[in-house]
């Protein structure tokens, strides 16, 4: 039985990339803003449509990082149903995050319920872009206008993603993207802050902040990290970048196939594409309504496991019934959220993933 796990790394060839690292065994400038990193910087800027980008090592630190510099305080609004890392973000820098629930179409931010969780300690906004699906970011932007409020994205999962031919990133105060192994763009680990205002300084405080809160040689001015990316990880974004165009088309018919022979099956609710949006097709969740259906999540995760088919409850557990945060919040002020943490698989998706696996992974959840 051929084993089938959610995702495989997309990886340039050993000599493109050999090729790539080359000058690096003449220069030994191994990391510290290299040329490597500065040319990745200049062509994702390009790419993503976005005026500002720094590099990170990784997604996680580039949002701790970036809640840092924004100055934020109090309480700030988000959703559970997201990986751990965005929720950690918010508490690691001695913040208070506040539930919002999600929307039963898309499983983003539901911002009919953003406006009744605002407080006099709110300060900011930070929805997640969840699967790759947008979040209503104009009907955020009104809100926060509204209420004085920064907002930040969680993008891990919107590389390439446009709005109405705008680079996701240019919605909101600042957005942070992953460039983990396991995302549709990688830097082995990696991860950027994108962000179209440069006028408030964010540039050079982040650009401190990832770098020890150094300024220059005899200033250091804030209680910074290191979370600088290496030249070995921008080589591999520089080769990984040339292909990514062609890795999310192959996804695309991946997802095609997926929406074929899932689509119309009573039980079963898979996502529908938004409108004005062009789609990276990063994840494929499916939401199994175990009425209708006839099986629930878990017994089709076990089945596909039998059969050496690796799908993931993602996202379960929600962020707020996390063991870390027991007994600090409340899971019934994110129902919608709750219930989709139980019905939801995300199936295998990557770009090499051949039409006669999602067949095979389909015939087993049909019982075909
Ligand atoms: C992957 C991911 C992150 C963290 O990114 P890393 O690069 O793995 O640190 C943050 N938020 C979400 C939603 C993610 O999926």
């Amino acid at each position: 039985m051929e084993k089938i796990l959610v995702t495989r790394s997309s990886m340039p060839t050993l000599e493109e990339y050999a090729e790539e690292i080359k000058d690096l065994f003449e220069t030994h400038w191994l990391t510290n803003m290299g040329p490597k990193h500065n040319a990745l910087e200049e062509k994702l800027a390009e790419y993503l449509k976005v005026k500002n980008i720094l590099l990170f090592s990784n997604g996680h630190m580039a949002l701790e990082l970036l809640i840092q510099a924004m100055g934020l305080s109090g309480e700030v609004i988000t959703t559970p149903f997201t990986f751990a890392s965005t929720t950690h973000a918010i508490v690691r820098n001695g913040l208070t995050p506040v539930f919002c629930d999600v929307n039963p179409e898309d499983y983003t931010i539901d911002v009919t319920k953003i406006e009744s969780l605002i407080t006099e300690r709110t300060s900011a906004i930070l929805p997640v872009h969840v699967y790759g699906h947008i979040c209503d970011v104009e009907e955020i932007e009104r809100i926060a206008k509204k209420h004085h409020l920064k907002v930040i994205y969680d993008a891990a999962h919107t590389f390439g993603v446009e709005y109405r031919g705008r680079g996701i990133a240019s919605f909101g105060d600042a957005s942070m993207f992953s460039f983990h192994a396991t995302k549709v763009f990688n830097t082995i680990e990696g991860g950027a802050v994108c962000f179209n205002n440069s006028e408030n300084g964010l540039r050079e405080k982040l650009f401190s902040l990832k770098n020890f809160g150094i300024w220059d040689e005899d200033v250091i001015k804030d209680v910074g990290a290191n979370s600088k990316m290496n030249e070995f990880q921008a080589a591999m974004g520089l080769c990984n970048l040339r292909h990514v165009d062609d890795e999310i088309a192959k996804r695309k018919k991946v997802v095609e196939r997926y929406q074929e022979r899932l689509g119309r099956t009573g039980g079963i609710r898979i996502s529908q594409e938004q409108r004005d949006v062009k789609a990276n097709y990063a994840y494929y969740p499916v939401i199994f309504e175990p009425e209708t259906f006839g099986k629930t999540r878990d017994e089709v995760y076990d089945l596909l496991k039998v059969n050496e088919i690796y799908a993931r409850k993602y996202f379960y557990p929600l962020t707020n019934t996390f063991d870390c945060y027991k007994g600090r919040f409340d899971l019934g002020d994110t129902p919608v959220a709750l219930d989709l943490s139980k019905k939801v698989l995300t199936l295998p998706l990557y770009a090499d993933l051949r039409m006669e696996q999602v067949d095979r992974i389909c015939d087993i959840i049909l019982g075909k």
